[in-house]
């Protein structure tokens, strides 16, 4: 059979019985074409709902009437304003552990299919966004892992909101320590000055959308903006899958305050 039937013949079958999608989680097959997350292990993960600082888009406490979280008011920030889908915790933070330790693209994919879907719901908010960059990981970190899963994101939400990822106009120029082992003001200087922009005309006059996994001090979003900015870009918004608050893990520990 010739190449062309084949991919006929195939592309018919798919239509009319169209390939399960197995859950990225558990392996059971998932309802929905597109998603790879069964119901349950969908239900499981700790979704953010108002209210959200309209900042940095953490959740605020219930009693403030304030729109600005605690952390937005005391630091300053270069990236504009920040979404994210989930909490980081419980599964959301296992499944992106999992990522990491057990490098599984699958689960990257399976993650960025859910930040797509979001961006696609929400795409109001990210309309004025001309241009997608993922926040890089260092050469060596990536070739390590095999993939940057901040850049697997990157390109589900540019299909999601048909914008150009621009991969690699955004390199990390030192390798830096991962931030959970740091404290607020070692995260801060860990990532200072350590980004730079290739191709300053790509982004100048632009506003851009900045893709990662997860906000915690908001640190590196807040360093790969001030890159961009320099570079001539206008504006830097900011899209994770998860989001955290520093404070919280620490007061937990009842240290560190
Ligand atoms: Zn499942
Ligand atoms: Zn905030």
């Amino acid at each position: 059979m010739t190449g062309f039937w084949r991919d006929f013949l195939t592309g018919l079958t798919d239509l009319l019985f169209p390939p399960s999608v197995r859950c990225a989680v558990c392996g059971r097959e998932t309802a929905h074409p597109t998603l790879a997350f069964c119901p349950t292990c969908l239900s499981r993960l700790p979704f953010l709902t108002p209210p959200l600082c309209s900042r940095c888009g953490r959740l605020l406490r219930l009693a403030t009437r304030r729109e600005i979280c605690p952390e937005c008011e005391r630091e300053r920030l270069f990236f504009s304003r920040a979404r994210a889908v989930c909490l980081y915790d419980g599964p959301a933070r296992a499944y992106l552990q999992e990522v990491k330790i057990r490098r599984s693209l699958v689960l990257a994919r399976a993650l960025a299919g859910l930040l797509a879907r979001y961006a696609r719901e929400e795409s109001g908010l990210f309309r004025a966004y001309a241009v997608i960059v993922p926040v890089p990981l260092h050469r060596e970190r990536e070739t390590e892992r095999g993939f940057n899963q901040a850049a697997v994101m990157a390109t589900a939400v540019g299909e999601a909101l048909r914008r150009p990822v621009l991969d690699g106009i955004l390199i990390r120029t030192r390798p830096t320590e991962a931030q959970r082992r740091l404290d607020r003001r070692e995260r801060r200087e860990n990532v200072q000055g350590a980004f730079r922009v290739t191709m300053p005309a790509a982004l100048a006059g632009r506003r851009i959308l900045l893709l990662d996994d997860i906000l915690t001090t908001g640190y590196t979003a807040s360093e790969c903006a001030r890159a961009m900015l320099r570079a001539g870009a206008v504006e830097i918004g900011v899209l994770t899958l998860t989001n955290g608050s520093l404070e919280e893990n620490w007061s937990t520990g009842g240290e560190n305050r």
